[in-house]
């Protein structure tokens, strides 16, 4: 039973992040962290006040908004007890990874939280990062190596937290499970996109030795369906495997291609942020795309383009300016076209935003202009408004903004389909994405589909909860019936 008063006694407080000016000399965690031998900030009593908040309502529409369905008013009181064990047993029971939830997640549960009815809604996401956190601290995450194996062999293509979780599913069912990733290292966008100042690469690795233990193979530098030495043949991997999980993320990047595009100093995010991450852990002195000194512009507002803000403020850049098609969200949702409990559109400020930068709205790249030299010195822009549900121009609104070195951070437009994709010979759907029916299968059978390869760009929340559900899918296909949960189905959207 919930503190039914805590919500009246206590206000939402989050642990404050380290100072701008302290953090962007350094690549860490913007929040202070354990395993940086730091003590939390955020002291075990103001975590259980917080939780105390949790009025675990009749309808916990923070549940329904999860797509995990992680059992948040369950564990707020399990922690508001100070009981963090049986927390994370009940946190575990529906998420395999609440470390990168807990850090990345956008939270829609938080939006759909009763108390965001009075915007003030319990810190959820930061709850379940204390949980976590603190039961690898006490050794309480330990391998679950299954008690008896099935022989059957598994291949999951694709180590981002799609893969991870439907190998860690597939592997505690019983099978034999490897991992096939082209990168030199595990983990997908968690290890090469998203920057170490979002989330510590260490906190990947102490789940990924978990899964070494419990028994998952992991076989890096190897592109399935590549045409490289290395590689392995859809032929080798149809042969060797009996079942498949295709989670090989959404990676082609949205270009603009505007007059000027193939001027240097363009290039697409994920062409910049994988050097990011590799100067962050010391292992590149000198990254090929480097923003020091420079005057950068991000095109594209989201995430990925917040990231290449951040990145660009630890590099020094001499200027950063993120611009965005869009008009600039509302500080407070509108309950008219956007209400409660769906997810809030308003004007978010990311760590990244915090240590500076401009941001630009409603409007749009005409051209790129060229130094003379073949780089690029600057953007045209002009401002746009939406008229019949389309951007205009407004006229008479051009003007140059400098720039020496241009990010695009528009979003992705599905799977690559060379190499992999063509060579299973599987469907693409109309949205780039490779086609599954209601089971996850894609059109061969045998051969399942999770995280952003079938959904297309999505979350980290919505990545596990497909690869769960793949896992799921296939255990059935390979043994006639399963024990594991299936928290979504291929259809399955937000709350909206
Ligand atoms: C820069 C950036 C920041 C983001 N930040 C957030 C955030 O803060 N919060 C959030 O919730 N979401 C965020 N996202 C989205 C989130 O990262 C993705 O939705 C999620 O990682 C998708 O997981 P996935 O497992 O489907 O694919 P991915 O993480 O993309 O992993 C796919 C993996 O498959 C490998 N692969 C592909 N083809 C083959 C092949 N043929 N053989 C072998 N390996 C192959 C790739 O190398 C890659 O490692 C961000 C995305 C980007 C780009
Ligand atoms: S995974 Fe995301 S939506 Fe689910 S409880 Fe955690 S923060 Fe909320």
């Amino acid at each position: 039973m919930a503190d039914s008063t805590g919500f009246l006694k206590y206000d939402r407080a989050l642990p404050t992040r380290r100072p701008v000016e302290v953090r962007i000399r350094d690549w860490k965690d913007v929040y202070v962290a354990r395993q940086n031998g730091e003590d939390p900030l955020f002291p075990t009593a103001e975590v259980r006040k917080q939780a105390a908040r949790c009025m675990d309502c009749g309808i916990p529409f923070c549940h329904h908004a999860c797509p995990v369905a992680n059992l948040i008013p369950e564990w707020n009181d399990l922690a508001r007890r100070d009981d963090w064990h049986d927390a994370i047993e009940r946190l575990h029971a529906t998420n395999n990874f609440p470390e990168f939830t807990g850090k990345l997640c956008p939270a829609p549960c938080e939006g759909s939280c009763v108390l965001n009815l009075q915007e003030s809604p319990v810190t959820i996401k930061q709850i379940e990062w204390e949980i976590i956190d603190r039961a690898f601290e006490e050794g309480w995450v330990q391998p679950q190596a299954p008690a008896e194996r099935t022989g059957k062999k598994v291949a999951v293509i694709g180590s981002g937290p799609a893969g991870l979780a439907a190998a860690q599913q597939l592997t505690r069912a019983g099978h034999d499970v490897t991992v096939f990733e082209r990168a030199d290292r595990v983990g997908g966008l968690l290890r090469y996109g998203i920057p170490e100042f979002k989330m510590e690469k260490a906190v990947l690795d102490r789940r990924l030795d978990q899964m070494r233990a419990e028994g998952t193979r992991f076989v890096t530098g190897v592109e399935v369906g590549g045409s490289g030495e290395d590689d392995l043949s859809t032929e080798q991997l149809r042969a060797e495997f009996e079942a498949v999980v295709l989670a090989g993320g959404a990676t082609i990047g949205r270009d603009l291609p505007a007059p000027g595009r193939e001027l240097a100093g363009i290039h697409l995010a994920m062409e910049y942020l994988p050097y990011g991450n590799l100067q962050a852990l010391g292992e590149l002195e000198a990254p090929p795309i480097d923003a020091h000194g420079k005057h950068v512009v991000i095109i594209g507002g989201g995430d990925t383009g917040a990231d290449c803000l951040g990145t660009a403020h630890r590099q020094g850049a001499a200027s950063v300016t993120q611009l965005e098609i869009m008009p600039a969200p509302p500080d407070r949702r509108d309950t008219g076209a956007n209400p409660w409990p769906t997810y809030p559109m308003v004007m978010r400020v990311s760590s990244a935003h915090e240590e500076g930068g401009e941001r630009l709205y409603s409007v749009n790249t005409e051209r790129f202009v060229d130094d003379g030299d073949g780089n690029v010195r600057a953007l045209l822009l002009h401002e746009v408004e939406r008229v019949d549900g389309r951007f205009q121009k407004v006229e008479g609104t051009e003007r140059e903004l400098p720039a020496d070195l241009v990010f695009l951070a528009m979003g992705f437009t599905g799977a690559q389909r060379e190499g992999l994709v063509d060579a299973l010979g599987v469907e693409v759907d109309g949205r780039g994405n490779v086609a599954r029916d209601e089971a996850f299968m894609s059109t061969e059978p045998g051969v399942f589909v999770a995280g952003d390869m079938g959904r297309g760009q999505s979350l980290i929340v919505w990545a596990i909860a497909e690869g769960r559900a793949a896992a799921a899918a296939a255990d059935t296909w390979l043994t006639g019936n399963s024990m594991l949960p299936a928290p979504v189905a291929p259809t399955t959207v937000a709350l909206r």
